[in-house]
């Protein structure tokens, strides 16, 4: 089973908001974007509900685990001053975070499907 979700929050509560279906927007987030920024992913229906949560979960830990040292990384790379915007640190570490925790689960999935191809070849 196909599923698709939200690349800012992880929610399967996405749907197509114009009659080619080229915008989606997340009920979870109120994130709307291009079809190709979706992300796929596939479960079983039977494992969606718990593959979702733990997805939701995750991001949550990540976002309060990861915010203050990324924030620091960023700083000591040179890429924020002790005098940049709030906003803009809170925007770039958002980014950084979002983009973990998609790179997380894109990975899960292709480690799946590597485990998955390799039992159907033996
Ligand atoms: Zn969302």
């Amino acid at each position: 089973m196909k599923v698709e979700l939200c690349p800012q929050c992880g929610s399967g509560k996405i749907s197509r908001t114009t009659p080619l279906g080229d915008i989606i927007k997340c009920d979870g987030c109120g994130w709307a974007g291009k079809e190709s920024s979706v992300m796929v992913t596939r479960v079983d229906a039977t494992s969606l509900e718990v593959a979702l949560a733990v997805a939701q979960r995750f991001l949550v830990a990540l976002t309060a685990e990861a915010s203050l040292p990324v924030g620091r990384a960023m700083f000591h790379a040179g890429l924020i001053q002790r005098d940049t915007d709030s906003t803009f640190v809170g925007r770039l570490v958002k980014a950084a975070i979002v983009a973990a925790h998609r790179a997380t689960l894109e990975e899960v999935d292709k480690i799946q499907k590597e485990i998955t191809d390799g039992d159907n070849k033996s």
